[in-house]
């Protein structure tokens, strides 16, 4: 049985053509959905994750949320969010050092009222670990969200999109060949996975990884797939060439942003007056492009870029000035 959610998310979020960017490219014909804008302090992919997370959390009588990320994660900017929404506090786990000035998520992180831990990236699972441990004995009645929001849980927010998906397809008359989007912490990938079986997507997903190897976030797509499953009881199965990722634009690694991301975010914008991200998205995209230009779909298909927020990044340092000197 699937759990209860918390209905927060702006639904459904708009398909819409992307006219001047197919021309320019002159492959296949490119939309978006626009996950940019579910609601929830700016929006982005992790709203349909906490519409179940919240669901969870409640359940359990909670009182804090906790969870954690990069200095500028757009996940713990809208668990921030959540948290303020849903009257309960927030406490944020975030790697890296306070700077001078918030930008980006962290201002906003700062803005929802949510309490900042800094840690290391090699050791924030346990500043993590240790953050709700005290939460705990001070009676806050914690909650903690993993990573990304990606679990058995969180990862059924996109196990419902390819539902609507589905019925977006039948009112629009089409079908979409591909979908691609990013994948980092690997819920998204996985949810859109399971639900192209359950609702019978005949696309193909193909995730564009953020960092890692295309093994690694496989294993761990197919892990996530493999628990809801089980933990739901659900009559799915999936064949592992249905997990699909593109391990070829990680680049210099997470959050260095480059040519190939510039480059997207430019035309994104000057093109379609769209927003993409310098981390998520403007990487996703850069690969999108890239394939495209290299013939890999074909002419006749439909290519869905699923896009999955993370704007108020562009808003932060160092990217803010990278982008401004091009
Ligand atoms: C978190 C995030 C992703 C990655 O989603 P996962 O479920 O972690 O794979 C993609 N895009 C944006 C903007 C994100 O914030």
């Amino acid at each position: 049985m699937i759990p209860n959610k918390v209905p927060l998310a702006h639904l459904p979020t708009r398909i819409e053509f992307l006219a001047a960017l197919t021309k320019t490219l002159g492959g296949p014909k490119i939309y978006c959905k626009r996950d940019d804008q579910t609601g929830l302090g700016f929006g982005g992919n992790k709203t349909r994750k906490l519409e179940y997370l919240l669901g969870d959390a409640l359940q359990h009588k909670a009182q804090t949320l906790v969870s954690m990320g990069a200095i500028q994660s757009n996940h713990c900017r809208q668990v921030a969010a959540l948290a303020a929404r849903a009257g309960l506090g927030c406490i944020l786990v975030l790697s890296g050092k306070p700077p001078e000035i918030a930008t980006g998520n962290l201002f906003l992180d700062n803005l929802f009222g949510a309490e900042v831990v800094w840690a290391e990236r090699d050791n924030r699972q346990q500043v993590l670990e240790d953050t709700v441990n005290q939460a705990e004995k001070l009676g806050r009645k914690p909650y903690m969200i993993p990573y990304g929001g990606s679990n058995a849980i969180g990862m059924l927010g996109y196990y419902d999109a390819i539902k609507e998906l589905r019925q977006e397809e039948d009112l629009l008359g089409l079908h979409f060949d591909w979908i691609v989007t990013a994948s980092s912490s690997g819920g998204t990938q996985a949810g859109m996975i399971l639900g192209a079986s359950a609702w019978k997507f005949k696309g193909r997903i193909l995730g564009i990884a953020i960092e890692g190897s295309s093994n690694e976030l496989s294993g761990t797509i197919a892990n996530l797939v493999k628990e809801s499953i089980t933990n739901y009881s659900l009559d799915l199965s999936i064949d592992s060439d249905t997990i699909i990722v593109n391990d070829h634009y990680t680049g210099a690694g997470y959050g260095v942003m480059a040519e190939p991301e510039i480059e997207a975010i430019r035309l994104f914008a000057s093109k379609e007056g769209l927003l993409l991200d310098p981390v998520y998205t403007g990487r996703a995209a850069a690969g999108l492009i890239d394939l495209v230009r290299r013939g890999f779909f074909n002419e006749h298909e439909n290519v869905l870029f699923w896009h999955t927020g993370g704007t108020p990044a562009l808003f932060a340092e160092p990217y803010l000035s990278l982008l401004q000197c091009h």
